[in-house]
């Protein structure tokens, strides 16, 4: 039973994983025996997260890329598919986040987020899914977002792309299921990362957090890997379509 959990022989692509959230779920799986491709926009960045893992004794290579650019994402995805071999595992992680009220957040702001958080989630899902339905499976994890189920003011566009994300996971089940793909998303409470530098550093933020949490705390960013373990590994070939929260217990509670 537990072998079904492993992933040895199996090759993994994070999007977004020089640091934070993408790099802690690329070390998890690394650590379950997959060999992943680290992905960001900078190749400095990508190259010394890849090093990051390779001095821990994982398997780990890299792959520059921007998600938001549809050629580069499919150029990118062929070069791996050809020179590395087959992606059996993408995890779709690369999100901003932008806070302002919505009334003054310009046109420009808006496709920026949704660039990244939706558009880049379609770009690079579509060119490795393609290869997947061609050899008949493949899993895909969505990073949502409690977003992906509760607004929150000032940040009204992260939580349309992060619903937005939920819904793209379920229109990819409905499409890919039936080629043997499994396709989930995994939505994480509130970890302390860049992306949340402004909420780590507001105390009455932090305040307001351990009352609302169930669990009385943040989160740690290696506490995703067992839900990513999970549903990257055979042990979840029978759930599709669905969104585990990984959140202390956050969006269950009032
Ligand atoms: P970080 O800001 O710490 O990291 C974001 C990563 O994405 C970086 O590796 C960055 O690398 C990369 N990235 C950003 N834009 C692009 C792009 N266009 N193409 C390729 N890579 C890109 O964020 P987190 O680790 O906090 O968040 C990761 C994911 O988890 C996001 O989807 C976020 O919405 C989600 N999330 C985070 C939560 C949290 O509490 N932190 C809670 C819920 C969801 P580079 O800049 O070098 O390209």
């Amino acid at each position: 039973m537990i072998d079904s959990f492993r992933l040895n022989g199996r090759r993994a692509l994070i999007t977004g994983s020089v640091r934070g959230i993408g790099l802690a779920l690329a070390r998890g799986l690394a650590q379950a025996g997959a060999q992943v491709v680290i992905n960001g926009r900078d190749d400095k960045r990508a190259q010394g997260a890849c090093a990051l893992l390779r001095d821990e004794g994982l398997e780990a290579e890299y792959s520059v890329f921007d998600v938001t650019d549809h050629q580069a994402v499919a150029s990118a995805v062929d070069a791996l598919e050809n020179h590395l071999g087959p992606i059996d595992i993408l995890i779709n992680n690369a999100g901003l986040q932008h806070r302002q009220p919505l009334e003054d957040v310009s046109a420009e702001d808006w496709h920026r987020l949704m660039g990244t958080n939706l558009d880049g989630v379609f770009n690079v899902s579509r060119a490795v899914a393609r290869h997947m339905i061609a050899r008949r499976r493949g899993k895909i994890i969505n990073i949502g977002s409690v977003q992906s189920e509760l607004a929150r003011r000032s940040i009204a566009p992260y939580a349309a792309s992060k619903g937005a994300v939920r819904m793209l996971t379920r229109g990819m089940c409905a499409d890919w299921a039936g080629h043997g793909l499994q396709i989930n998303a995994l939505a994480p409470g509130y970890f302390q990362t860049e992306l949340n530098q402004a909420l780590v550093d507001d105390p009455a933020f932090s305040e307001w957090l351990v009352q609302r949490t169930p669990a009385g705390r943040w989160g740690r960013v290696e506490e995703l890997c067992g839900a990513a373990v999970f549903l990257a590994s055979s042990a979840s070939d029978f759930v599709n379509g669905q969104t585990l929260f990984v959140d202390g217990g956050l969006t269950s509670v009032v």
